[in-house]
C-alpha cells in the first residue's frame, strides 16, 4: 500500500539542530532525519560536516499540515528571536510516498560478480542461470553489505584467493568480524569453510544477517551473535574484519589473539591514505604482511599468523 507523507524540511545550522531535532520529533511523534550535505564516506567518523544540516519531519496526509507548518514557522520565529544573529530558511513542504522510501534504493542494487566465482543477486531478482557461480541472494535492509562497496569486494576478493590456496583437506573455521549483512560470512561457506561465526555490536545487523541466511539456507552453517571481540574464546583459520582503521587498530592484540597459528587475517574499511597507520598498528612479531589489494581509495591488508599462539 503506498501511503502518502508531507516532509517538512529545514535547513539549519549545525550548533541548533539538536534543538531543532527534538521539537520536530515531539510534534511530529515519527521522529525525524538529520541529512548533513556532504555525505560520501563509509561510517559517521569520515563524514565531513557541514554547517548547514537539513532537519526533516514527516507528517500523514490527514493531519492538519499546514497548522503544523505554522507551528513550526512559529518555533522557528522563537529560536531566532532567543538568539540574536541567528537567521534561519523557513522549512519547505513536499510529499512522499512510503513506498518510494522502501523501494528506491533498489534500483541500484543488481547483480554483482566478485572475484572469479561469486554472484551477489538482491533477493526480489531472478538468478541469471549459470552453472559454476557460487550465487549468494542478499537483502542488505538497514544493514552494510551489498558487495556494492570496494570494502566488500576487496574482502571478498581475498576471501576467495585464500580459499583457492588452502590444502584440500583444510576445512577452515571463520570469523566475520562486522558481518553487517553477512555477506562475508556466507561467502565463507560457500567457498568452503567449515565452522564460521559472525559477530556485530549492531543488533540489526544481526537480525538482517540472520534473514540473509535463512534465505541463503545456509543458517545451520554460521553461528550469529552480539558477542564482542574480546568475549570470544575460540581461535579461528581465517579472520575476516571489514571495519575501520581506527577501531582495527585498536583492536589489533585481541584479533591477533584470534587467529591460528598459520592463520589469515583480512583487514579492510581502510582508506588508502590510512594504510601505513593500520600496517603499523598491526606489526607484531606474530604476524607476517602478506599483501596489499587496491580499489579506488580503499584498501584490505593480508596478514598470516607465524608464531604459535
Ligand atoms: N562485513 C560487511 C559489513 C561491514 S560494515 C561487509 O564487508 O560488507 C562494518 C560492520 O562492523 C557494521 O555492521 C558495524 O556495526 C560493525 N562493527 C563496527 N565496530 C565493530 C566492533 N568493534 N565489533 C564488531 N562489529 C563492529
Amino acid at each position: 500500500m503506498t501511503t502518502t507523507w508531507l516532509e517538512i524540511a529545514c535547513d539549519i545550522p549545525a550548533a541548533f539542530v539538536d534543538v531543532v531535532a527534538a521539537y520536530l520529533s515531539d510534534l511530529s511523534g515519527t521522529g525525524v532525519c538529520i541529512e548533513n550535505l556532504n555525505v560520501d564516506a563509509f561510517s559517521h567518523a569520515e563524514i565531513d560536516h557541514s554547517p548547514i544540516k537539513t532537519v526533516k519531519a514527516y507528517f500523514s496526509d490527514e493531519e492538519d499540515v499546514d497548522a503544523r507548518l505554522r507551528e513550526i514557522e512559529q518555533f522557528l520565529h522563537e529560536l531566532e528571536f532567543r538568539n540574536p544573529g541567528l537567521c534561519l530558511a523557513m522549512p519547505v513542504m513536499s510529499s512522499v510516498s512510503s513506498e518510494d522510501w522502501s523501494t528506491s534504493w533498489k534500483a541500484n542494487f543488481k547483480p554483482l560478480r566478485v572475484g572469479r566465482r561469486l554472484m551477489i543477486v538482491p533477493t526480489w531478482e531472478e538468478v541469471p542461470p549459470s552453472s559454476d557461480d557460487i550465487v549468494l541472494r542478499l537483502d542488505p535492509g538497514m544493514a552494510f553489505g551489498t558487495g556494492g562497496h570496494e570494502t566488500t569486494r576487496l574482502c571478498l576478493e581475498l576471501l576467495e584467493g585464500i580459499m583457492d590456496d588452502l590444502p584440500t583437506l583444510l576445512i577452515p573455521s571463520v570469523l566475520d568480524l562486522g558481518t553487517g549483512s553477512g555477506i562475508l560470512a556466507m561467502a565463507a561457506v560457500r567457498l568452503g569453510a567449515g565452522r564460521v561465526c559472525a559477530v556485530d555490536i549492531d543488533p540489526q545487523a544481526i537480525e538482517v544477517a540472520r534473514e540473509n541466511l535463512v534465505v541463503n539456507d545456509l543458517a545451520d552453517q554460521v553461528e550469529c551473535s552480539t558477542t564482542p571481540l574480546e568475549a570470544l574464546i575460540e581461535t579461528f583459520d581465517i579472520i575476516l574484519a571489514n571495519i575501520l582503521a581506527e577501531e582495527l587498530v585498536r583492536m589489533a592484540t585481541q584479533l591477533i589473539e584470534r587467529l591460528k597459528s598459520g592463520g589469515m587475517l583480512v583487514l579492510s574499511g581502510i582508506l588508502a591514505e590510512k594504510e601505513a597507520f593500520v600496517r603499523n598498528g598491526f606489526s607484531q612479531t606474530a604476524l607476517e604482511y602478506r599483501e596489499t589489494r587496491r580499489d579506488g581509495e580503499w584498501v584490505a591488508l593480508l596478514f598470516k599468523r607465524v608464531a604459535a599462539p
